[in-house]
């Protein structure tokens, strides 16, 4: 595969197909992402994209395939672009399972519903949307670039047109001074969002990150880990969002919960609970993005 420059994924596309589309991210400002800092976004030539699934084939037959769409926000892509490429995809997998890329709040707004419906026939089923925070204050001082109504309407656009909606959000991120804050208006997001999954990452700050300038000069204070779960807890108390598959058990979590909202709400407070009067936290050394 012609992949330009180092590739992610979210941790739920381990087993996918990996088919950059774009190269880098088309925002690329959050100031604790280092992702794709050493990229300048392009989009990828349509050429050059078969040639990829041309060599996915002759690699992995006529085998049933999850296929993501990379990088950062490959629906960032016009609607024409778009559809050309989920139609080379079935063309080279008729057997395709799934499509899932990263998309942006403003990514889902250019498409009219219509357009979403159209990306889901042609086989797009999740779009990945890391929401970070339901702070619009949090979502400014980490240059996000989007507002919390955006996401909100996002959302809303995607409902009834069979695109599954998975959302990310980030413990700590608002540090110790904004804890409160960052809790309680997540909750207050996911609560109008209803996303079908939400995960949380925790926040884990790699060299090259501009807020990482921010803690070294004091201006911002980590999170120890129990205030990491103190946080979690005040999220889970405060949202509602039945049915909402919930997963924190990524490797920069320092506890590992799974469940669904609102039903096992009770059960992840206990083991948050259990964790804290343990000192049960995983290790920071072991700590991954
Ligand atoms: S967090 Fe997402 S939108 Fe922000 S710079 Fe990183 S990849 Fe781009």
């Amino acid at each position: 595969m012609n992949y330009d420059g180092m590739i992610y994924r979210p941790p739920s596309e381990a087993y996918s197909l990996i088919l950059q589309v774009t190269v880098g991210c088309a925002h690329n400002h959050c100031t604790f992402c280092t992702m794709y800092k050493e990229k300048s976004f392009h989009v990828k030539p349509l050429r050059e994209v078969e040639e990829d699934l041309k060599e996915a084939r002759s690699y992995y037959g006529n085998r049933s395939l999850r296929i993501f769409l990379a990088d950062g926000d490959a629906l960032v892509l016009s609607q024409e672009k778009l559809c050309t490429i989920l139609r080379l995809c079935r063309q080279y997998f008729p057997k395709t399972e799934r499509i899932t890329s990263y998309g942006t709040a403003q990514d889902i707004l250019r498409k009219s519903k219509e357009e979403l419906q159209e990306l889901h026939e042609l086989g797009l089923d999740m779009i990945y949307l890391g929401a970070e925070s339901g702070s619009p204050e949090i979502l400014e001082h980490i240059h996000k670039g989007v507002t919390v109504e955006e996401y909100v309407r996002a959302a809303e656009r995607l409902r009834g047109t069979g695109i599954r909606l998975s959302v990310t959000l980030i413990s700590g991120l608002g540090g110790q001074k904004m804890l409160e804050e960052h809790a309680v208006a997540s909750a207050k997001l996911i609560t109008a969002m209803k996303p079908d999954y939400l995960g949380f990452l925790t926040l884990l700050l790699e060299p090259g990150a501009p807020m990482l300038q921010e803690v070294k000069a004091g201006m911002m204070q980590l999170l120890t880990p129990a205030q990491v779960l103190e946080e979690m807890e005040l999220f889970l108390t405060h949202v509602d969002s039945e049915g909402t598959v919930f997963r924190s058990n990524h490797a920069s979590n320092y506890i590992s919960l799974a469940g669904n909202l609102n039903r096992d709400i009770p059960a992840m407070l206990e083991k948050i609970q259990k964790s804290r009067e343990r000192d049960a936290f995983k290790n920071e050394s072991m700590r991954r993005l």
